[in-house]
């Protein structure tokens, strides 16, 4: 069980919107973002990051051992392509 030590003094992460992109997709020509994105992460130095699912995957292993939280809204993934089903 992962137990959080007693530094609960931080906010929670702002919750992602549709309107974020994946920080590392880069963006078009128009200065938009590609992929939305559907995880953050916050630095241990208060910095956040964005990544589409694939994206999250290669990195969060090396951040999260750096010290990183993750917000993770890869359900949303679902919840948007499942529109007919339930
Ligand atoms: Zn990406």
């Amino acid at each position: 069980m992962t137990s959080t030590p007693t530094m609960t003094e931080t906010s929670p992460i702002p919750d992602l919107t549709v309107n974020d992109r994946c920080d590392r997709c880069g963006v078009d020509s128009f200065g938009r973002g590609i992929s939305q994105a559907f995880v953050r992460v916050r630095l241990s130095s208060g910095h956040l990051l964005d990544f589409c699912g694939n994206h999250a995957r290669r990195n969060m292993p090396a951040l999260v051992a750096q010290g990183a939280e993750v917000l993770d809204c890869t359900d949303r993934i679902n919840e948007k392509a499942s529109q007919s089903s339930n």
